[in-house]
């Protein structure tokens, strides 16, 4: 099994060092992992900056592919945090270094911190949900240096709904955009450990990608801390499963590789 979600005290929001998480994977016998330390270019809140040392980073994880071989596989990833003004400084980024895998999230929308509230604030949930996802469509119409989006219903998290509206019609805006580009979606298991009853995106959601045809797709942990490495995998297989997805993606040097669901469960 394969974990492509995860961060280590590279990310600025994490203290766990590399080496605790690997080992934890190696205990739950998962075969291959993704680190994927935060960028998060401009991020909204001065109390972070989210930039990551990319030298130290890539000597970290080759000394790790080295420690580790024949046990796991240990890829290199990252996780950027996409704004529309920043489309610029992340092609830099990325022209520059290589890294195995690439998540596109959107932690901050209107230049505003989904996290400490502050796009909330003056907005009923049903407007911040709406803009968050046209800001997301407005991205992927114009950026495509990424594997796949990172937790796309990421809003659920911060601000629940009262009424239940299922914003499918711009998700699918989104989709329509991505897959004939040949990115995929991830689904993220943490949304269980916030207490969505679901991973992100939620079952619906990968129900929608799966009609629209989309195919490439990740599980991630976005363990901060080791033991939460492929929590609740199992389960997040079984309803990939019974949506009808057939494959997992892994990436090396970008490029997707597919691996039979049936033969992973
Ligand atoms: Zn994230
Ligand atoms: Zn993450």
């Amino acid at each position: 099994m394969f974990d492509f979600h995860m961060h280590s005290d590279f990310s600025e929001d994490c203290s766990t060092p590399m080496e605790a998480t690997i080992e934890a994977a190696i205990a739950k016998g998962f075969s291959q992992i993704c680190f994927t330390e935060h960028v998060d270019y401009d991020y909204p809140d001065p109390d972070f900056t989210f930039d990551l040392g990319t030298v130290n980073y890539e000597k970290k994880i080759r000394e790790m592919q080295e420690k580790y071989a024949g046990q796991i596989t240990v890829k290199k990833g990252i996780e950027i945090g996409i704004q529309p003004h920043l489309f610029e400084r992340y092609h830099k980024l990325l022209n520059k270094e290589s890294f195995d895998f690439i998540i596109c999230s959107m932690h901050a929308s209107d230049k505003k911190d989904l996290h400490n509230g502050d796009f909330f604030a003056g907005r009923t949930p049903e407007e911040a949900y709406q803009f968050y996802y046209e800001e997301l469509l407005y991205c992927v119409e114009r950026f495509d240096r990424y594997s796949i989006l990172g937790h796309i219903d990421l809003v659920k998290r911060y601000k629940k709904l009262d009424v239940e509206r299922n914003f499918h019609d711009i998700i699918g805006e989104i989709f329509k955009t991505i897959i004939p580009k040949g990115k995929g979606i991830e689904v993220n298991a943490s949304g269980f450990a916030y207490g969505l009853g679901s991973p992100m995106p939620s079952r619906d959601i990968l129900e929608l990608y799966h009609d629209l045809g989309g195919e490439i797709i990740t599980i991630g942990s976005d363990a901060h801390k080791a033991e939460h490495v492929g929590h609740r995998f199992d389960e997040i297989l079984a309803m990939l499963d019974d949506i009808g997805f057939e494959n997992i993606a892994t990436f090396t040097d970008e490029e997707p590789t597919l691996h039979k669901i049936t033969e992973i469960r």
